[in-house]
């Protein structure tokens, strides 16, 4: 298990020096554009979402740059405290893990504690919001027979697939863009890599043709979207551990390492901001999940105002 979990962290590694690389090739203000179009969205978003708490609206205290060895990062605009919530995030497209299918909510992973729910009664969602979030989604994926994707999945032990197929029927019923994931750096992947993508792509393809879905809602699900999209997940995709009460950076780490021990991941999700986030073996933020797959980016020790924020692999 060790070893797995240091050859993970090595692999992550390796894709964060392509990271810089994809970066560097990048035009400069093609790249300002589009870190700006999003660093506004996020910023409306956390202003939305925080109109209950008019102490807690202004945007996040962060800003995204191009730098000159490390590709883009994330900076301080002002000083942050030990302990600060710099800022949280929604997934872009989240999903549970093949055994946490039925144990957690089908939109944001939330638990459901002291409750069994069998697989013929099929997923659940924890609250009304979160089942009306994810009507219109479901409704395409219910449509399909998903059993042979699913078994496939199941038998190679391909959990990233499952994200691919939920943005995919996010797309054909026009609830996200094709072009979600276009930002974030993509993997570099192997002849036997791709070979395996299209296999699932024939899976992914079929189940919507025999679904009730027009030609034109599948316009975008062509071979190159599916390479593309996983190429992307790969290496943006975060496991959701989930902390629960812990708040403590220690316990964190403590935790950490029984959840790997538990393979206690509720599910995986990508990110907007948080992939932009470069990592450190000494961090100054931390990301953590405490209910759900919103994630929390925290502050480990006071940060001046201008200074690179560097996130923990640890949880990744
Ligand atoms: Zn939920």
């Amino acid at each position: 298990m060790l070893l797995a979990v240091v050859r993970e962290t090595c692999d992550k590694m390796f894709q964060l020096v392509r990271y810089g690389r994809w970066l560097k090739n990048l035009k400069k203000s093609q790249s300002n554009l589009l870190l700006g179009f999003y660093i506004s969205s996020t910023t409306t978003t956390t202003a939305a979402r925080n109109e209950s708490n008019p102490s807690r609206s202004s945007p996040p205290p962060i800003r995204v740059s191009l730098t000159e060895s490390a590709g883009r990062g994330v900076f301080a605009t002002r000083a942050i405290g030990a302990g600060e919530l710099i800022h949280t995030a929604k997934p872009i497209v989240s999903h549970p893990s093949l055994s946490s299918t039925t144990s957690v909510c089908y939109l944001c992973l939330k638990s459901f504690r002291n409750r069994i729910t069998s697989e013929a009664q099929g997923v659940s969602f924890c609250s009304q919001e979160c089942e009306e979030q994810s009507k219109v989604f479901y409704e395409v994926e219910k449509q399909a027979d998903w059993s042979a994707y699913r078994e496939y999945c199941c038998t190679q032990g391909l959990k990233y697939p499952l994200l691919a197929k939920r943005l995919a029927c996010m797309v054909t019923c026009g609830v996200a863009n094709a072009e979600s994931l276009d930002i974030l750096q993509p993997a570099i992947l192997s002849p036997e890599m791709i070979l395996q993508m299209e296999k699932e792509f024939t899976l992914l393809r079929s189940a919507f043709e025999e679904a009730n879905v027009t030609d034109e809602q599948m316009a975008f699900l062509t071979k190159q979207w599916y390479v593309g999209v996983l190429a992307r997940i790969r290496i943006n995709a975060f496991r959701i551990e989930l902390a629960g009460g812990l708040y403590d950076y220690q316990d964190l780490l403590s935790s950490a390492a029984a959840l790997v021990e538990a393979e206690a991941a509720v599910g995986n999700a990508v990110y907007m901001l948080p992939s932009f986030y470069n990592h450190d073996c000494d961090p100054n933020a931390h990301i953590v999940w405490i209910e759900n797959s919103d994630a929390r980016v925290k502050a480990l020790r006071d940060i001046e105002a201008g200074l690179f924020l560097v996130a923990s692999l640890i949880l990744f």
